[in-house]
C-alpha cells in the first residue's frame, strides 16, 4: 500500500484548454478517494496519469516515496480494476486470481499460498473451481480485486466500474466495494459521474469541473448528512 500525491498536475492535449488544470490532491495510505464530475471534466485523464497510461504535461505524481512521472505502468505497482472485470471466461476463479502471479513466473507454492489467502479474505474460497459465468456480479468483482491483492498492489484504481449495471446490482456492488475496501484498507481511487457513489463510497470526494479541482472534502461536508 502507498499514498498518492498529485502536485500541480496539468494535462494538455494540443493547444486547447487543459483537460486537467493544476490539480493537487494528497491521498493518504489506505484512503478511498472518489473523483467525481460531469463528462469531460478530466476524471479519466487524471486516473490514467496515476496509472501511467497518459503522459503528464507538468506537475509531480508521487506514489509512496517515489516520483513516478517517467515510470511505465508495469513499474508503478498499481492495480486497475476494469469495468466488466476483464476475467478470463475459460479459467477457474483460482486461475483467474493466480494469473498475474503465473505471468510473473511465481512458483506453484507461492501462487497457491497467495491465492488461498486472497480468496479467504474475499470470501471466495468455496468457489475456486467455478468459472466466471457461474458467479454473481459481486463475486466477479471480488475475483477482479483478488487479482490485484495477490500482486500486493499499492493501490486500486477504478474507472466507472458500475456504469453498465442495472440499478439493483449497482446498489449491491456499491456496498460490496465499500465493505471490501474497508476490510482490505488499500488505497483506492475511484472515478464516477454518479452522485450516489460519490456520497456513499469514499472517505473523501474530489469534485472536478473543466479540469479544475473545485472541491475536496468528505461526503458529509459536501452533501450533508444523508440520515
Ligand atoms: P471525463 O473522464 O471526466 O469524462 P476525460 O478525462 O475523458 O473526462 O476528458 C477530459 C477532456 O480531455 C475532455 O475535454 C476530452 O475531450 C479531452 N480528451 C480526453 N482524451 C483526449 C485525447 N486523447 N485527445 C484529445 N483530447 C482528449
Ligand atoms: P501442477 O499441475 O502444477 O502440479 P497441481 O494441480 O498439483 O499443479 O496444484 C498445485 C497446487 O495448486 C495445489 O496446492 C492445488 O491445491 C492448487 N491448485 C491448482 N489448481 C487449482 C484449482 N483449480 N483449484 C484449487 N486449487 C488449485
Amino acid at each position: 500500500m502507498a499514498s498518492i500525491q498529485m502536485k500541480n498536475i496539468v494535462k494538455k492535449y494540443g493547444d486547447g484548454f487543459p483537460a486537467v488544470n493544476d490539480v493537487s490532491i494528497d491521498i493518504a495510505d489506505g484512503e478511498f478517494v472518489i473523483l467525481v464530475g460531469p463528462s469531460g471534466c478530466g476524471k479519466s485523464t487524471l486516473l490514467r496519469m496515476i496509472v501511467g497510461l497518459e503522459d503528464i504535461t507538468s506537475g509531480d505524481m508521487v506514489i509512496g516515496e517515489k516520483r513516478v512521472n517517467d515510470l511505465a505502468p508495469r513499474d508503478r505497482n498499481l492495480a486497475m480494476v476494469f469495468q466488466n472485470y476483464a476475467l478470463y471466461p475459460h479459467l477457474s476463479v483460482y486461475e483467474n486470481i493466480a494469473f498475474p502471479l503465473r505471468l510473473a513466473g511465481a512458483k506453484d507454492e507461492e501462487v497457491d499460498a497467495k491465492v488461498r489467502e486472497a480468496s479467504k479474505t474475499l470470501e471466495l474460497d468455496e468457489h475456486l473451481e467455478r468459472k466466471p459465468a457461474n458467479l454473481s456480479g459481486g463475486q466477479r468483482q471480488r475475483v477482479a480485486m483478488g487479482r490485484a491483492i495477490v500482486r500486493d498492489a499499492d493501490a486500486f484504481l477504478f474507472d466507472e466500474p458500475l456504469s453498465n449495471l442495472d440499478a439493483k446490482l449497482r446498489g449491491q456492488m456499491r456496498s460490496e466495494i465499500a465493505r471490501l475496501q474497508k476490510k482490505l484498507g488499500i488505497t483506492t481511487v475511484y472515478v464516477t459521474h454518479d452522485q450516489t457513489e460519490a456520497m456513499t463510497l469514499g472517505d473523501r470526494v474530489a469534485v472536478l469541473k473543466r479540469g479544475l479541482l473545485q472541491q475536496l472534502a468528505s461526503p458529509r461536508e459536501l452533501y450533508g448528512n444523508p440520515c
